[in-house]
């Protein structure tokens, strides 16, 4: 469906329904942990009976089988509307959708993803603290003992993990040879006995993320994806999920809240101010140039044109303008907004501008930090000289 009578009906169609169900006061500052999770389930449970959480999917899911017009058209409604992001559920819409789609087995795609569109949460254990840029050198160790694998170790800043159910979990099964080749890919119960999450406290208040403790955790060997040795393979589909649509998202949310900043000029009597008129056009040409950065992008990964460092450049551009964004509306709130109040999980764009310009720095880390995706970059794109030796992404 290209034709743009169709997407214009599709974008009402969304609107009437958003103008209808978007959840309302789910920002006050009086809400608790359990509230966040239940605006998630219910909103997401929404989503999912309207057809709209999960347009990437294929046709064979309710709601699935959209195009890439269609997919833009509903996130730029859902920005534009101000409703929750899915924090909750990202993860299994996203990371563990694209990984079982294209690497899981036909059992473990009819087990899990109808599970994913009833509410179950997942969450990714990748990450170690010796092992984030440098994700191949993870030392958590799964070892085969007949049926399972009985896993020890521990993962860091995993997104929601106190909340999750599941867990894709890269664990090392041998140490032979490069570090890639010896890490499988596991799908973990996260309610199985050793396992034990502890969520971290960040800065601006909330809990987005966890650390978890791995004590002799038994996974059934039926629950690996791809071959015992070959995980590393498996993980560039999460990583690449990680990379593309969520970051389209994302950019249109900011796009979508940039009336929060003209709000501030209009608030704090900047309208005549020509270099805060001058600030404020900066950053709307650079959020512009993001989307139409991450248009692209998808267009490009769609028509299986993709080059090696595509992804890099929109997860840099879009971390480099939310950092603008909330920092030009930290200046513009002036003392007001050096006041922080408790925000709401992972929210981004919140106008509440001390907490945005603390959290946006999280994006120049998430998902690969942007010293990293420079090295990408310049290594596999301009070809330039390789870093030395001893250093490893
Ligand atoms: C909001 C958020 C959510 C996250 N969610 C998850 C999740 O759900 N699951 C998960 O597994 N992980 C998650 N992460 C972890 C994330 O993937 C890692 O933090 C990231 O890959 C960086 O790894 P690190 O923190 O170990 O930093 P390090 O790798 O230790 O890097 C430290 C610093 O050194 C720099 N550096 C490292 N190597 C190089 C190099 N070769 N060249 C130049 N500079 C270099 C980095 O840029 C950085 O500035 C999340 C992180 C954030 C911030």
């Amino acid at each position: 469906m290209t034709d743009t009578a169709d997407l214009e009906a599709l974008r009402s169609e969304v609107r009437s329904f958003l103008q209808a169900e978007a959840p309302t006061g789910w920002r006050d500052a009086s809400r608790t942990q359990d509230d966040f999770v239940r605006t998630q389930r219910d909103w997401f449970g929404k989503l999912v009976r309207a057809g709209y959480a999960i347009p990437h999917w294929p046709a064979e899911y309710p709601g699935g089988g959209r195009s890439l017009a269609e997919q833009k058209v509903i996130y730029e409604e859902l920005a534009g509307a101000d409703c929750p992001r899915l924090l909750l559920s990202f993860v299994s819409t996203y990371h563990a959708f694209a990984t079982l789609h294209e690497c899981g087995n036909a059992e473990q795609k009819a087990r899990y993803l109808p599970k994913i569109l009833e509410g179950e949460t997942w969450c990714q254990g990748f990450s170690e603290p010796g092992a984030g840029s440098d994700l191949a050198a993870i030392k958590t160790r799964a070892e085969r003992k007949g049926d399972v694998y009985v896993i020890n170790g521990q993962k860091v800043w995993s997104t929601m993990a106190q909340f999750a159910d599941k867990c894709l979990l890269l664990a090392r099964t041998s140490s032979d040879g490069v570090k890639q080749a010896g890490i499988t890919y596991l799908l973990m119960d996260m309610k199985a006995p050793g396992v034990t999450v502890r969520p971290i406290h960040q800065i601006q208040g909330d809990e987005e993320f966890a650390e978890i403790f791995l004590d002799n955790v038994e996974i059934p060997v039926s629950e690996r994806v791809g071959e015992e040795g070959k995980g590393w393979a498996v993980a560039q589909a999460t990583l690449a999920s990680e990379r593309g649509l969520t970051l389209m998202e994302l950019s249109y949310r900011m796009r979508g809240a940039l009336g929060r900043v003209a709000k501030l000029i209009r608030e704090h009597g900047h309208e005549d101010d020509r270099g805060v008129l001058r600030d404020f056009g900066t950053l709307v040409t650079q959020v512009d140039a993001v989307c139409a950065i991450a248009d692209q992008f998808l267009d490009n990964r769609i028509n299986g044109i993709e080059r090696m460092g595509d992804a890099s450049i929109v997860k840099n551009a879009y971390s480099r303008a939310l950092r603008a964004y909330s920092a030009l509306g930290l200046r513009l709130g002036g003392m007001d907004e050096q006041y922080m109040a408790p925000i709401t999980f992972g929210d981004l764009n919140t106008g509440n501008w001390m907490a945005d310009f603390m959290n946006s720095y999280a994006w120049t880390i998430a998902g690969g930090s942007e010293e990293v995706q420079r090295n990408i970059i310049a290594e596999r794109m301009l070809d330039m000289p390789r870093e030395p030796k001893g250093w490893v992404l």
